[in-house]
């Protein structure tokens, strides 16, 4: 059985003042503890975020990092960086990141090998644009990003890593893919991997959806066979409503 998942993703909102306020929310609430559930926060607010929830059953974790160690790379965060505040996941290839930043294939695989060396869940996003969508392209743009973005992880590590799919129209957008579409993406993802590695990683490898995820539909899309849970943007901002996405089984 594959515990569901359900991470926010707080892209660049919060100050560290207003992340202590919000964190310390998030923490008097009572979450169902069989469900996962943490926060990627701005680098900013990691240490507050290890000051609020270390040693309860809420996990933190970064936006982004480089691959390398550490160096002369001006304004980078390191997996060492992440490690020393016990961050657990971290978000790679987001497509903020791969639109406005240019992160390239080549640079998500190298960040993703990194994060896996280092004992960091990585989020790896992949998803297709609308045009893409519109032109029956999605599995194949789905299936390269996945291909070059896996590139040398090994059969070992490939079930450790989290995917999200998440539609770059769904996101941020109100629009949610259709709990149907959203499953099909998602098993095409698992069998990408069973026939990429084994039967048993496809098995373990847990699958999220993010794209617009809310109270009011994530009953409907974690109901569905091949959705291990949610990456969460604008409704992770508040607690009351993170506190719906973690109980959806209530
Ligand atoms: C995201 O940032 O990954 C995301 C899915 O955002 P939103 O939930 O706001 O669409």
């Amino acid at each position: 059985m594959r515990k569901p998942v359900i991470v926010g993703n707080w892209k660049m909102n919060k100050t560290p003042s207003e992340a202590r306020v919000l964190l310390e929310e998030i923490k008097a609430l009572d979450l169902d503890s069989s469900v996962e559930a943490g926060f990627c926060v701005p680098a900013i607010d990691l240490l507050v975020a290890q000051e609020v929830l270390e040693g309860t059953n809420i996990n933190y974790g970064a936006e982004n990092m480089y691959f390398e160690e550490s160096g002369a790379f001006t304004g980078e965060i390191s997996p060492l960086m992440l490690k020393d505040v016990k961050a657990k996941y971290v978000i790679i290839g987001h497509s903020e990141r791969r639109e406005y930043f240019k992160e390239c294939d080549c640079l998500v695989n190298k960040k993703v090998k990194s994060a896996l060396a280092h004992d960091l869940v990585p989020i790896l996003c992949v998803g297709e644009t609308l045009e893409e969508r519109e032109e029956n392209k999605h599995e194949a743009k789905v299936k390269d990003q996945l291909t070059k973005n896996l590139k040398d992880v090994s059969e070992a590590d490939v079930e450790k890593v989290i995917i999200a799919y998440e539609p770059i129209w769904a996101i941020g957008t109100g629009k949610t893919a259709s709990a149907e579409d959203a499953d099909s993406m998602c098993g095409f993802i698992r069998n990408f991997i069973k026939e990429s590695y084994c039967e048993n990683a496809s098995e373990k490898i847990r699958i999220q959806y993010g794209g617009s995820m809310k109270p009011s539909n994530v009953k409907e899309l974690l109901a569905k066979e091949n959705i291990d849970g949610g990456l969460i943007g604008g409704a992770s901002l508040k607690a009351s409503d993170f506190e719906q996405l973690v109980n959806f089984k209530k």
